[in-house]
C-alpha cells in the first residue's frame, strides 16, 4: 500500500459507508442489527418513474449521451428550476452527473486551487470535506451547535472569510441535522457575502421536497448572489432514485462549461437509462411523491417523541429531510455495561454492540457532540431500534 498516492492515502472513508459494512458484518454474524446509519430512502421507485426507464430501455437509449446530458432533460431540469426555485437557469447552465456528488465533485476540481478554503458549516455532509480536499482545497470548519439549531449565523461566517475564502459549501435541509435555513437566515448570510464578491457558493438542495415547514429558498434567489451560486440537486432523496446515480447543477454558463469539461474526461456523463426516467421524474408534480414527503414527516414526530424520553439525549426539531442529530455529550464520562464513553464514536459504537442499532458518530460530518439517526426506515423498525437504545442506557 506504499505505493498508494497521498491523495488516497490522505482520504478518509466515508463514515456511512462504513457504518453500513459494519453493520452488514454483524448480520452476517447472524446479529439482528437495525440500520439507521445510512442517507437512503426506504421506498420504491414509484411506478410511473420505473415505466419510464423500461420505455427508455425499448427506445434504445443504449448510446453515449451528450457528456452534460441530453437536452430534453436538461429542459426539464431548467423547468423544474423555474417551477419549484423561480430560478432562471438555460440548459447551457445546466450539467447532469453520475449523482449529486459527482456535481460537487466536479466543483471542486473546476473551482478549487491549492489553498483555496472552502468554509463548511458544521455540521456537514460527510464527504465534503473530502472532495474539498481531493481538490486541494483547504475545509474550513464553522462550528454550530444545537443552541442555533445547528445553523452558521451571520457573523459566524464572516469570522471564518479570510483573504483565502474561494467558497462556502451547504445543504438546507442538512444533511444531518435536519435544519432548513429561512430566507431571512439566507438573507443573513447573502448580506455578508455581498461585501466579498469573489466567494462562490455551493448550495445542496438535494432535500428540498422533503421540507416539514414547506417553502424552501434557494440563495441563487436572493439578491447579489445567482452569478455567484451553484445549485446542487438530485433525484436520490426525493424519488428514492439513490441507485440511479442522477444529480445536476444549475450555474453561470462559464462554470457549466467548465464542468462539462472535466467531465468529459472522467465519466462521459450520467447513465443513458437514468437521464431518461428522471425527465419523467421532474416533469411529475409534487403532489405525486407528497406520500413519502407525509410519512418522513410521521416518522420525524415519533423519532422526536421517543428519544424525547431519554434522559441525556437532546434533540433539536429537524424541519427536513429524514435525520434527528441528538447531543449525547450528557453521557462523555460514563461508564456503561463496562464500556466507557469518551466521545461520540464510542456512544455509536456502543449502541451497535450493545442494542444492535446502527447509527452514524457525528464526529464524521464535523460536530464529535452528537450522532446522526436516519429514519428512513419502518415506524415498527424505529419504534423497536429507540426501544432497544433506551433499555442500554
Ligand atoms: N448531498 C447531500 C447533502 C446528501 O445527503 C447526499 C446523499 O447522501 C448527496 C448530496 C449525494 O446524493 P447523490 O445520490 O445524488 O450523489
Amino acid at each position: 500500500s506504499n505505493q498508494l498516492s497521498d491523495r488516497i492515502k490522505n482520504m478518509s472513508t466515508s463514515a456511512t459507508l462504513a457504518m453500513a459494512a459494519k453493520a452488514r458484518e454483524l448480520r452476517n454474524e447472524g446479529k439482528d442489527i437495525i440500520g439507521l446509519s445510512l442517507g437512503e430512502p426506504d421506498f420504491n421507485i414509484p411506478d410511473f418513474i420505473k415505466e419510464a426507464a423500461k420505455q427508455a430501455v425499448d427506445d434504445n437509449y443504449s448510446s453515449y449521451s451528450p457528456v452534460d446530458g441530453y437536452a430534453d432533460l436538461k429542459q426539464a431540469i431548467s423547468k423544474k428550476f423555474k417551477r419549484d426555485n423561480n430560478l432562471d437557469y438555460s440548459i447551457k447552465q445546466i450539467v447532469v452527473s453520475t449523482g449529486a456528488k459527482q456535481s460537487l465533485a466536479n466543483v471542486a476540481m473546476i473551482m478549487l486551487n491549492k489553498g483555496d478554503e472552502v468554509i463548511l458549516p458544521a455540521p456537514f455532509w460527510v464527504s465534503y470535506s473530502d472532495i474539498v480536499k481531493l481538490a486541494e482545497g483547504v475545509p474550513v470548519q464553522v462550528p454550530t451547535s444545537i443552541a442555533t439549531d445547528f445553523k452558521m449565523t451571520p457573523e459566524q461566517l464572516e469570522e471564518a472569510i479570510t483573504p483565502k475564502t474561494k467558497m462556502l459549501w451547504f445543504s438546507s435541509p442538512c444533511n444531518p441535522s435536519g435544519s432548513v435555513y429561512s430566507k431571512e437566515e439566507l438573507e443573513g448570510l447573502a448580506a455578508v457575502l455581498r461585501k466579498y464578491p469573489d466567494i462562490y457558493v455551493v448550495s445542496d438542495e438535494i432535500y428540498e421536497h422533503i421540507n416539514f415547514k414547506g417553502g424552501h429558498v434557494s440563495i441563487a434567489g436572493i439578491d447579489g448572489m445567482y452569478e455567484r451560486t451553484i445549485t446542487v440537486n438530485g433525484v436520490s432523496k426525493a424519488f428514492a432514485m439513490t441507485g440511479w446515480r442522477i444529480g445536476y447543477i444549475g450555474a453561470a454558463e462559464w462554470i457549466a462549461k467548465a464542468c462539462t469539461k472535466f467531465q468529459g474526461q472522467v465519466t462521459s456523463g450520467a447513465n443513458a437509462i437514468g437521464q431518461r426516467a428522471t425527465i419523467t421524474a421532474l416533469e411529475a408534480p409534487v403532489s405525486k411523491i407528497q406520500f413519502m414527503i407525509d410519512e418522513f414527516h410521521k416518522r420525524r414526530d415519533i423519532v422526536l417523541g421517543l428519544l424525547g424520553e431519554i434522559d441525556g439525549f437532546k434533540v433539536n426539531v429537524p424541519e427536513g429531510a429524514f435525520y434527528v442529530f441528538p447531543d449525547i455529550s450528557d453521557f462523555f464520562g460514563k461508564t456503561l455495561q463496562g464500556v466507557t464513553i469518551n466521545n461520540a464514536s464510542d456512544f455509536s459504537m456502543y449502541l451497535l454492540e450493545k442494542a444492535n442499532v446502527a447509527t452514524v458518530t457525528g464526529e464524521a460530518f464535523g460536530n464529535p457532540n452528537c450522532i446522526r439517526i436516519s429514519y428512513a426506515a419502518s415506524e415498527e423498525e424505529l419504534r423497536e431500534a429507540i426501544a432497544r437504545i433506551k433499555s442500554v442506557l
